[in-house]
């Protein structure tokens, strides 16, 4: 009786914590811009930081937020296959307003 109660007890903890994190995971859930994620693979991903961020997601945060500048703040990067793809790229998908990216090669 002992292994029955057991066994109900933590199969409902673990039902209750299961919806839980399932409404959570629905209701909570924070929506990236789809543009960064893009910028963040023309990028070179060595997460260097020579660019001043963090990495190259950071990096790709700024670049789409209009905040880098330039995308030559990327020493790696190469001229034909990061900077500029990325630009090309961010001038076929501008801001949700309309607006271009400020950015340069
Ligand atoms: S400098 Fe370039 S490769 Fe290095 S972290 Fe920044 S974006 Fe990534």
């Amino acid at each position: 009786m002992t292994i029955l109660w057991s066994t109900l007890v933590i199969g409902g903890i673990s039902l209750a914590f299961g919806v839980v994190l399932s409404l959570a995971n629905k209701y909570l859930t924070v929506e990236e811009d789809p543009r960064i994620d893009a910028v963040a693979k023309m990028l070179p991903q060595y997460n260097c930081g020579a660019c001043g961020t963090p990495g190259c997601h950071a990096f790709a945060v700024e670049i789409v937020a209009g905040r880098a500048g330039t995308v030559k703040r990327c020493k790696p990067g190469k001229m034909e296959t990061t900077y500029i793809p990325i630009v090309e790229y961010l001038k076929q998908h501008p801001n949700p307003d309309g607006t271009p990216v400020n950015i340069k090669i």
